[in-house]
């Protein structure tokens, strides 16, 4: 019997190799999107695939559908789009949270929340592990994802204990890869981009604040390992790759690989912008057998070879600025 699988935000970045992996992985898969910032191009390769169905939804509305599994990814990840409407950012994380956990409930369904590492907030304690609080600004302009995110969280472990639902929470860290949205003002986007049009790459701060960066298909295979670790093991687990860079490193790689006479220019720090970020992956290690595989030059290479056929297609390709 095929598994039936619901992926919430599957026309996304993430979502979207989520989807493709699941049906390799012989399942049935419901992608269900509101088109917020996924697009029907991200999955256009899927769509004839008869064990494939689409179907355009906001998860903030009840959902009812008949499922074995639900991966919950429905939610903008990237500052500029989910501080674009941050009210709506909240309504996704929390009220699509409940609608998710309510429907995981009547059908029985084992329910994954695609988590961020960003319930750490501006972390004080490095590299970050799972039993770290956080430290989060609730009122600043990224609370509406963060405080979002959190709360579901929230939500997932009271319905684990309240009504025995079978949980995954995984806390993603910095992902990057084809199919990434080029006007989303990520950095890895961002840079390729500017970096492809010979335009200036814009360094928030100084460059020296940190991230690790998790090449998209090592992602999708730990959300997929997640997903089939025995019933005790809810996380939340941190996953993401350790390999820590400053963002003038990033921009270095990305000159470097795409062979561009870019300058570097530098502009002001946005509030709350994280220091540095690092996750600590030893439970993801432990329970599913999982370690990052694809290193930073490589992944780039990949991604790089992705936006340039993408700015092939259209020469006025370039990134948004950060409001
Ligand atoms: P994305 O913006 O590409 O994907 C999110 C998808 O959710 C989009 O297709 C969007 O249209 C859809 N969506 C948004 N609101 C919705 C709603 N109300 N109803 C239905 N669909 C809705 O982002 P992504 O990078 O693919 O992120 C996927 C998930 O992973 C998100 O939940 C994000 O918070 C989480 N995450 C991502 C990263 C990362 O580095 N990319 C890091 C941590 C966590
Ligand atoms: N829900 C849904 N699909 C379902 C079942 C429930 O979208 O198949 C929604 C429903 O609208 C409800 C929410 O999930 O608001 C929470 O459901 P739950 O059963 O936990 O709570 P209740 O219905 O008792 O408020
Ligand atoms: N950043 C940057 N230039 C850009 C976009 C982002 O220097 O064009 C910085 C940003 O200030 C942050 C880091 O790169 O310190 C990662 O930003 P991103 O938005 O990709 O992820 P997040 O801050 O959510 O980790």
């Amino acid at each position: 019997m095929r598994k039936r699988v619901l992926v919430t935000g599957g026309a996304g970045f993430i979502g979207s190799h989520l989807c493709e992996k699941l049906l390799a992985d012989g399942d049935d898969v419901l992608c269900v999107d509101n088109f917020f910032t996924g697009t029907k191009d991200n999955i256009a390769r899927l769509l004839d695939n008869p064990h494939f169905e689409l179907m355009r939804h906001d998860v903030t509305f009840p959902l009812y559908v008949e499922v074995d599994e639900i991966y919950n990814l429905a939610c903008p990840a990237a500052p500029i789009h989910y501080q674009y409407d941050p009210v709506q950012t909240t309504k996704t994380s929390v009220h699509g949270a409940i609608n998710m956990l309510g429907l995981a409930k009547r059908v029985k369904a084992k329910i994954l929340q695609a988590s961020t590492s960003e319930v750490y907030g501006d972390p004080k304690v490095h590299p970050q592990r799972e039993d770290y609080w956080g430290h989060v600004n609730p009122i600043g302009r990224r609370a509406c994802y963060d405080e979002g995110k959190r709360c579901a969280e929230t939500l997932f472990f009271d319905y684990h204990r309240q009504h025995q639902l079978r949980i995954k929470v995984a806390r993603i860290f910095n992902t990057y890869g084809p199919c990434m949205h080029p006007n989303d003002g990520r950095v890895v986007s961002n840079f390729i981009v500017q970096a492809l049009a010979g335009e200036p790459l814009t360094i928030y701060g100084d460059g020296a604040q940190t991230r690790s960066f998790c090449y998209v298909d090592d992602l999708v295979d730990a959300l997929v390992r997640l997903m089939a670790t025995p019933e005790r093991f809810t996380g939340p687990v941190n996953l993401g790759n350790p390999a820590e860079f400053t963002i003038l490193e990033l921009a270095q790689k990305v000159l470097a690989l795409t062979g561009s006479a870019s300058r570097l220019d530098y502009q002001p720090l946005p509030q709350d912008d994280p220091l540095q970020r690092k996750p600590d992956i030893a439970l993801a290690t432990r329970h599913l057998l999982w370690q990052p595989r694809v290193a930073l030059d490589e992944g780039l290479k990949r991604t790089v070879a992705y936006f340039r056929a993408a700015s092939r297609a259209a020469p006025s390709l370039r990134v948004a600025a950060y409001a």
